[in-house]
């Protein structure tokens, strides 16, 4: 599977993130590896020391000194890509980097392209194809959740249950070809109501995976939330409290937050994109009319809609009528009832009959844990938070998993219809295929260049 040329090339890029830093990593992989560091390198031998050790020394273009350095020294197939891997730490001057990457072009190394270390890591066996993506996601990871998630893959966890799966339907095709080699006999190896409870097990770990991957989607993308409500409720209060930042224009003119404005909050590692509307309100202004409009169309592409009202000066008919005024079909829905502050325990009292409802002073910010709670609670957040559940968030792994659970359910309407071995083992057989391209057992070329051009140059 390893092509021909992918060794011959040496490959280079800079591996820590453009700009100045106090350090700055250039990679090299690939058989010259060494000896082209080595050919600009004055200190210690490279060739002769052992792997995983570090030598200070200078790079020298002739006898000028572009930096002094460290150079890491990894040998194949104890490195990263299998290959011999060195990394040079310079000083973190894009000058000086870009100096020292012409330096090692000129002396035969060729650029990186994007991913193309961890490429190689996969294609040399440094692990599957699962495991390469996850080294993406740890990149971008940017909550404990994110974080948490990717990690595990990168670990081999995901891979591990999708391997499972794949074993155990091994076992199941080597059983019916087993029976098709004997088919004259007209045996039976495989007992069909083992298989068929054996794939019913299958599909529910399928499916659960399946679901798993809403929550991915949560994790990876965001919350889309909108903030909807009458001008004046306390829509840019709520949402300055929760991004403890003055970002959305608070005034006492109702309808002055024309504008739709997004922004993100992390509650509990949970993404929320909130997007703060105009009112709903029937308008002459021409510039809130467009506001309103625009509303409207955000509530469409929300996952979770948050109606904020007035404690004080709305009555609980009110927030009934523009609860369906918004017409919100699917998507799950919290009121928020605030100003608290200034509604007396009577007021309070008659809005006891509303469902989904949290009263809050986004002012003083009375309630806000409680709303916090609220929301995790809408999204099921909870169980990604506390449990070690499995959650796909790669789009490409949940379209190969849809594909492998319509494969089972063709293997179960065969079993239920009687349908002879080898057409089963057929519909095994592309089973098969769909979790092997999870992990990488099956692969193409555009696959591949799918994957890791999405990746940065240097990783
Ligand atoms: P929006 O039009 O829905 O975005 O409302 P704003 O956030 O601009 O708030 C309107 C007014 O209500 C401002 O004067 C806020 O200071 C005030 N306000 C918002 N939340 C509260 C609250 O919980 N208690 C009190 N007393 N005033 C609030």
């Amino acid at each position: 599977m390893i092509p021909s040329n992918l060794s011959k090339d040496t490959i280079v890029a800079l591996s820590t993130a453009a700009g100045h830093g106090a350090i700055a990593v250039i990679r090299l992989s690939g058989p010259e590896a060494i000896s082209i560091v080595q050919s600009v390198f004055k200190g210690k031998n490279l060739q002769n020391q052992p792997s995983h050790t570090l030598h200070f020394g200078t790079i020298r273009d002739d006898e000028k000194i572009l930096d002094e350095v460290v150079v890491s020294l990894f040998k194949g197939p104890n490195s990263y890509t299998k290959e011999d891997v060195i990394e040079v730490s310079c000083h973190g001057s894009p000058y000086i980097t870009e100096q020292i990457i012409k330096l090692f072009l000129r002396k035969g190394a060729r650029l990186a392209e994007a991913g193309e270390f961890t490429k190689r890591a996969f294609l040399n066996g440094q692990f599957d194809l699962a495991q390469a993506e996850a080294v993406a996601d740890l990149i971008a990871s940017d909550s404990a959740l994110t974080h948490q998630v990717a990690m595990k893959q990168m670990r081999g966890g995901f891979s591990q249950e999708i391997k499972a799966l794949r074993a155990q339907l091994i076992h199941f095709a080597s059983m019916i070809e087993l029976e098709l080699d004997f088919s004259e006999e007209d045996v039976e190896f495989a007992d069909r109501s083992a298989l068929r409870r054996l794939i019913s097990s299958l599909q529910r770990l399928i499916t659960d995976l399946l679901q798993s991957f809403e929550m991915g989607n949560v994790l990876k993308n965001g919350v889309p939330t909108v903030i909807a409500g009458k001008p004046n409720a306390g829509k840019s209060t709520l949402l300055n409290a929760l991004l403890n930042e003055e970002k959305a224009i608070v005034s006492d003119i109702p309808g002055t937050t024309r504008d739709v404005i997004e922004d993100e909050a992390l509650i509990s590692g949970i993404r929320f994109r909130f997007i703060d509307t105009a009112g709903l309100r029937e308008t002459q202004d021409k510039v809130e009319a467009i506001g309103v409009a625009r509303t409207k169309e955000q509530l469409q592409k929300a996952s979770l809609v948050l109606y904020l009202f007035d404690l004080a000066s709305t009555t609980p008919q009110e927030v009934q009528e523009e609860m369906s005024a918004l017409d919100l079909p699917q998507v799950p829905s919290l009121l928020i009832g605030n100003k608290k502050d200034l509604a007396s325990p009577e007021q309070l009292s008659t809005f006891s009959g509303l469902e989904n409802l949290v009263f809050i002073s986004a002012d003083t910010k009375e309630g806000l844990e409680e709303l916090k709670d609220a929301l995790l609670e809408q999204v099921h957040a909870n169980e990604a938070i506390t449990g070690d559940r499995t959650i796909v968030t790669n789009l490409r792994h949940f379209q190969s998993l849809q594909k492998t659970s319509d494969a089972l359910q063709e293997v179960l309407k065969g079993l239920d219809g009687g349908l002879t071995g080898d057409w089963l083992a057929a519909d095994i057989r592309r089973c098969l295929f769909y979790l092997g391209e999870i992990t990488g057992e099956i692969t193409t070329d555009d696959l591949l260049d799918n994957i890791f051009t999405k990746f940065c140059i240097g990783k």
